[in-house]
């Protein structure tokens, strides 16, 4: 298990939310973050961040070659899981293009060798390009991931954090907990105290406090 503040390789990566320890999937639908100052900071925008985030996460070899169009798999089924997250957090319906998403990522499994046929070769065999398979494995891991989280006990314990302009999830492992980290407290509650100053005439009004991003 990973130490939940301890900072990843790249250098820009924040500490995961609670529960983010326990499912991958929720520490993959937080894996963009907007952080103070409305900066996104998208932990899968090139091939070698997305690499990066799955070598982490013992989801891929380090160097799996990945190209863009696997990173983009990978944001579009984080799209997907977080619109599911975002309706059970909300008791909305859940969307029909999420579970149809989900359920094809953990179905679509390419490990085995296909029968093909060409003028050329006849009857052949082949297998997926082994960076194929690899995506597909991780995708497949992450969306049973987050159907387990999803339909779990667990799954009334999901809440946004409390703290704009964050967009993380977490699991409210305590009844007080409603942000996803220290830093998001901290702001949340640097917000409150400036808008309770505000509120008073004749007192000072000192600027909130801007929390450092990472
Ligand atoms: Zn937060």
């Amino acid at each position: 298990m990973r130490e939940s503040a301890k900072p990843r390789g790249s250098g820009r990566d924040v500490s995961p939310a609670p529960g983010a320890d326990r499912y991958v999937a929720l520490d993959f639908a937080n894996s963009v973050v907007t952080v103070a100052g409305g900066h996104v900071l998208d932990l899968l925008d090139t091939p070698q961040a997305a690499n990066r985030w799955l070598t982490e996460r013992d989801l891929a070899p380090a160097e799996a070659g990945m190209r863009e169009q696997c990173a983009a798999q990978l944001r579009r089924l984080r799209e997907h899981i977080r619109s599911l997250i975002a309706a059970v957090v909300a008791g909305r319906p859940a969307p029909g293009s999420a579970i149809e998403a989900i359920n094809e990522a953990m179905t679509r499994v390419s490990t085995a060798a296909v029968l093909r046929w060409d003028s050329a070769h006849g009857l052949h065999r082949q297998a997926a390009h082994p960076t194929t398979q690899i995506v597909e494995h991780a995708l497949a891991v992450l969306a049973a991931d987050a159907a387990e989280l999803l339909t779990g006990d667990d799954a009334q314990l999901l809440t946004a954090c409390g703290s704009p302009p964050c967009r993380r999830y977490l699991l409210r492992t305590h009844r007080r907990r409603h942000w996803c980290s220290v830093r998001c407290g901290d702001r949340a509650r640097a917000a409150r105290a400036y808008a309770r100053r505000a509120a008073r005439p004749g007192e000072a009004s000192p600027a909130p406090v801007e929390v450092q991003a990472p």
